[in-house]
């Protein structure tokens, strides 16, 4: 029996993660020995709004006894962005040490790129971002507030054990994948120190790694890149921040910001991973019902994958694309005009075998 924490969130995230675990249910009874038990929990901006926390300080603790933890996203118009995802997504990741952040990025059949001229296998990107450090290490202070001399710092910190495991673990998931080409990505002409060490150990690693083709980019440059040669990309290794950023544009060019899925990953498998659709809590779009699930259900595939269950993480995926290619149930943001619900219900056919023609 898997046991499944589902932390549904606030704003389309709560939209999203329940269509996901209706579908995971349905799989769970159209696939033999998939026994999958889930457990709510309500943390998010409502508990913040009853508690002053996001989650209670003992509820990283209560995760560790999960097989897996599903995620929608964290944030509402009237609490501060980063008391939300420091309070709860922030606390998960940097608690469980899911360090390695694995985005994968591909063009399903039937999505419509912004792209001009672009075919479905010029993008079929897995993207790594480190998940523990960097830009996001919380270091800093704020003093002075309410004078003229009001001073805010962020320290970016790299360790040399962190950036060696984000970087083997990018060769590793380069190795594994047919082209073998691994692109680093840093600013570091303008970060002369933490970014410098980066090219420096991925130099020292990448002789482990002689048959992974490797090449370097600055992250200005790899915008244009991702947007004038999609096809010379692979696999890619950035920062926190830079692969945040780096992400949500590769969502966008593959269709939709809807599409994109997570794994925060504990490679060494200590705790439980985290999986997740890669958007927000879209204001703009909440509570009206037409958030796109598909990142959520790709995250879940995520998730069988990394609980060993290919076969059914294979069978959500081929649902996901006979969904797209079929073209006639998409969500708004894909050009169509179907609810959440809708597309649930469909996809429920589709892996029940009672949409088959
Ligand atoms: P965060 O900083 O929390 O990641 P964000 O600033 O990246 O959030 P999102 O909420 O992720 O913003 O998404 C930006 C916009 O993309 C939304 O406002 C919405 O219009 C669109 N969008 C994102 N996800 C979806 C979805 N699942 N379905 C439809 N539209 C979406």
């Amino acid at each position: 029996m898997y046991k499944i924490a589902v932390i549904p969130g606030d704003g389309i995230g709560t939209e999203v993660i329940d269509s996901g675990v209706e579908v995971l249910k349905a799989l769970s009874k159209s696939v033999q020995n998939l026994p999958i038990e889930f457990h709510q929990f309500d943390w998010g901006a409502e508990y913040f709004k009853k508690h002053g926390v996001m989650m209670p300080d003992e509820g990283v603790e209560e995760l560790k006894s999960f097989n897996s933890i599903y995620f929608g996203s964290a944030g509402v118009p009237e609490i501060p962005d980063h008391i939300t995802l420091w309070g709860l997504r922030l606390k998960i990741c940097q608690g469980l040490d899911q360090y390695a952040n694995l985005r994968p990025v591909r063009l399903l059949p039937g999505i419509i790129s912004p792209l001009k001229n672009i075919e479905e296998k010029d993008i079929d990107w897995s993207f790594i971002r480190e998940n523990s450090e960097g830009e996001y290490s919380g270091i800093g202070g704020r003093s002075h507030r309410g004078y003229s001399h009001d001073t805010a710092m962020d320290v970016t910190l790299f360790t040399k054990q962190g950036v060696e495991r984000i970087q083997r673990f990018a060769f590793e998931i380069a190795r594994s994948r047919p082209r073998k080409l691994l692109t680093l990505v840093t600013k570091s002409n303008a970060q002369r120190h933490g970014m410098v060490m980066w090219d420096e150990i991925f130099d020292e690693i990448s002789q482990d790694y002689r048959d992974v083709n490797t090449d370097k980019m600055l992250v200005d440059a790899m915008t244009t890149r991702m947007v004038l040669d999609p096809k010379s990309i692979d696999t890619v290794v950035a920062s926190n921040l830079h692969a945040d950023i780096l992400t949500d544009l590769a969502a966008s060019l593959s269709g939709s910001m809807g599409i994109a899925p997570t794994g925060n990953l504990d490679p060494e498998k200590r705790h439980p991973s985290m999986f997740e659709p890669i958007h927000g809590s879209a204001f703009d779009i909440m509570g009206k019902g037409i958030a796109n699930p598909i990142g959520s259900y790709w995250s879940a595939v995520m998730m069988l994958e990394n609980l060993g269950e290919l076969k059914a993480a294979q069978k959500l995926m081929s649902a996901i694309e006979k969904l797209t290619s079929d073209k006639k149930y998409l969500p708004k943001d894909l050009g169509g005009k179907s609810t959440t619900k809708q597309i649930t219900k469909v996809m429920i056919d589709i892996i029940s075998g009672k949409n088959s023609k």
